[in-house]
């Protein structure tokens, strides 16, 4: 079998497309593999690859020039040390650049990504940068694949992303997690929302804690923001993690979870947000949890100031890193 992880191929297809030539995700290189194909694969532990997908969204499209903002504002890291965790990914990460896939077909696009997403996850810890959260559920049913037992999820989100409709449509970006619970990708009970206070229908909003699952809505959260304040939440996922078993947990995080201030470069704004730091408190606290993997969604260049977006993306994205390296297994 060929090693290319790109499911088209040429990688210039769409003049969006962020390249594995150029700098990438914390200046990270490319893998070997693309540098000189026909070598074997890169071995480094950790990768990024972009999904400059936005066709499934409900209101502002942007979010495909999502992934390369957020690699540009990385590079304001510069030598990547971690604060906290005292570590940096040098060495240890490749940038695969953005995946050539389909760019208007949302079953398409997910039927191209699934066994790219198959061969990158077998090989690295991926992180995966959006794109809107359409791509999250082809990824799923991919680390599902991988893991060979329905996984934990904890998911950053001003929106439920339970609707059993998309406007007419029978998926999109506001129903990944409706259709990850019905196809068996996440144990109901192991689904953790953060950050939510959109409008929407009890049913829809509720559907996770239906399931058995846990809610931390925004208004919960009010006022809440050191590792003190935020223990309960912090403990009573480590709690129900532990009880469960060694389950392997999946992070999806929607740039949305944010309060417009943080992140205006979205897609689909709600006021009433959480702040930066609460969501680093979460994510410095849980960093030795079982993770598999990640994305952050829904970062829309277009509607930025001051590359506030793509600079808190960057940020979570290479805390979660940083977290991996220092407390992973
Ligand atoms: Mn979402
Ligand atoms: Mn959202």
């Amino acid at each position: 079998m060929t090693t290319s992880p790109m499911p088209t191929a040429d990688a210039d297809s769409f003049a969006y497309l962020g390249s594995a030539t150029h700098p990438g995700f914390a200046r990270a290189p490319a893998p070997v593999s693309m540098v000189r194909p026909g070598t074997a694969p890169d071995g480094a532990r950790f990768a990024v690859a972009g999904v400059a997908w936005d066709g499934a969204v409900t209101n502002r499209p942007g979010a495909r020039f999502g992934p390369e903002a957020i690699r540009r504002a990385s590079h304001m890291l510069c030598d990547a040390t971690h604060p906290v965790f005292d570590v940096a990914p040098t060495g240890q990460l490749v940038d695969y650049g953005d995946l050539a896939l389909p760019n208007t077909a949302l079953e398409a696009m997910r039927t191209a990504l699934m066994p790219a997403a198959r061969e990158l996850i077998a090989r690295h810890h991926m992180l995966w940068l959006g794109g809107d959260h359409s791509i999250t559920l082809p990824l799923l049913r991919a680390y599902r694949a991988q893991a060979g037992r329905p996984l934990a999820l904890v998911h950053f989100d001003a929106h439920c992303d339970t609707w059993t409709d998309h406007f007419g449509e029978a998926s999109g970006h506001g129903t990944w997690v409706y259709e990850a619970l019905q196809e068996g990708l996440v144990e109901p009970g192991l689904v953790t929302q953060i950050g939510l206070r959109s409008s929407g229908v009890r049913a829809a909003r509720d559907y996770v804690r239906d399931q058995g699952g846990v809610i931390h809505t925004a208004r919960d959260l009010r006022g809440r923001e050191n590792e003190e304040q935020l223990g309960a939440v912090i403990e009573g996922l480590r709690a129900r993690l532990r009880a469960a078993g060694d389950v392997p947990v999946y992070l999806s995080l929607d740039i949305d979870c944010l309060d417009p201030a943080f992140a205006p470069g979205t897609g689909t704004p709600e006021p009433g947000g959480m702040t930066s730091a609460q969501v680093l408190t979460l994510l410095e606290a849980w960093a030795d949890l079982n993770w598999i993997g990640m994305d952050l969604c829904e970062v829309a260049p277009p509607y930025d100031h001051a590359e506030l977006t793509a600079s808190a993306a960057a940020v979570f994205v290479w805390t979660y890193l940083c977290g991996r390296i220092a407390r992973g297994a």
